[in-house]
């Protein structure tokens, strides 16, 4: 299979110069490997009417290329059931019928990480699964055999996480990101994920799922994200953010394209910067938006 990276952009609205700056770190890092490199729409939720059109024809305006058709994971849900059929029948997967609030009332088991699963469906009876299904359908959690999970990451180095009996597949029958990305990364043959540095605490989850499927486990490079002047994550309320909101500005998308490799210390244009681009010489520290000309 052809060794892939790519970028899986949730549909929710228009990319912003923070997502579209990670979508060109992962073409460079993918095609400076000589890797092929995919766009995958993550559209199980959050999905707008429209947003991956204008997504993907803001991509292409900065450069971004990608190969073959685009896939959405909307048109993937029976690989999704047919993986979380495979860990149930090997004993990996349980029917969890815990409401948001129990889980956050319910005492945490002796030794677990904070925010982790508390297990209490882990060994229902099947008289006590049968009671609560009646009450109300069932999410279904990973079994997971351990509690910390490590990772390694081309900029973070060795990165240690939680892991603990994360949902599988929600109680509304719709795969969970975790499992969803971890099958399409493998079924797509992507051996490099380069994603926003927000995303770096489910690795270890994810890699330890990949473990359980027998899937290789793909490189990972969590870049740093953009944020507003306040430090937080870039949101479209910053202001003119988007390729729409910049072009009303009088930018065009190469001049934002140009000022996204700046913050990079690279030439000017995607293939230019292709030339020199050396991943150990990435800024790692956030880049604070502070419009097209300051910053
Ligand atoms: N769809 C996710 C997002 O837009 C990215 C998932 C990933 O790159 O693994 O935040």
């Amino acid at each position: 299979m052809t060794l892939a990276g790519r970028f899986a952009p949730s549909p929710s609205g228009e990319l912003h110069v923070g997502n579209l700056r990670t979508a060109m770190l992962a073409w460079l890092f993918a095609r400076s490997t000589g890797r092929a490199f995919l766009l995958r729409v993550e559209d199980l939720d959050r999905a707008r009417a429209g947003a991956e059109a204008v997504q993907l024809r803001d991509l292409q305006a900065v450069g971004v290329t990608w190969d073959g058709e685009v896939v959405r994971q909307t048109d993937r849900e029976s690989l999704y059931a047919s993986t979380i059929d495979r860990l149930t029948a090997a004993g990996l997967a349980y029917e969890c019928f815990c409401t948001r609030r129990e889980i956050q009332e319910a005492p945490s088991a002796p030794h677990a990480p904070q925010g982790a699963y508390p297990g209490t469906c882990r060994d229902l009876s099947g008289p006590e699964r049968e009671a609560k299904r009646a009450v109300r359908p069932a999410a279904t959690r990973l079994r997971s055999a351990v509690t910390e999970w490590t990772v390694a990451d081309a900029l973070h180095g060795g990165f240690t996480g939680v892991v603990d009996d994360f949902v599988l597949r929600r109680n509304d029958g719709v795969a969970a990101y975790n499992l969803a990305v971890v099958v399409d990364d493998a079924e797509q043959g992507i051996d490099q994920v380069v994603r926003g540095d927000d995303l770096l605490p489910s690795t270890p989850r994810q890699a330890y799922l990949a473990s359980l499927l027998g899937y290789a486990v793909p490189e990972y490079a969590h870049v740093p994200l953009v944020l507003n002047a306040d430090g937080a994550r870039l949101a479209k309320r910053d202001g003119a953010v988007t390729l729409g909101d910049l072009a009303r500005e009088g930018y065009s998308a190469a001049q934002v394209a140009a000022r996204v490799l700046a913050s990079l210390g690279l030439p000017a244009t995607l293939d230019a910067a292709l030339a020199v681009f050396d991943p150990a010489r990435i800024p790692r520290e956030p880049w604070i938006w502070q419009g097209m000309s300051a910053g």
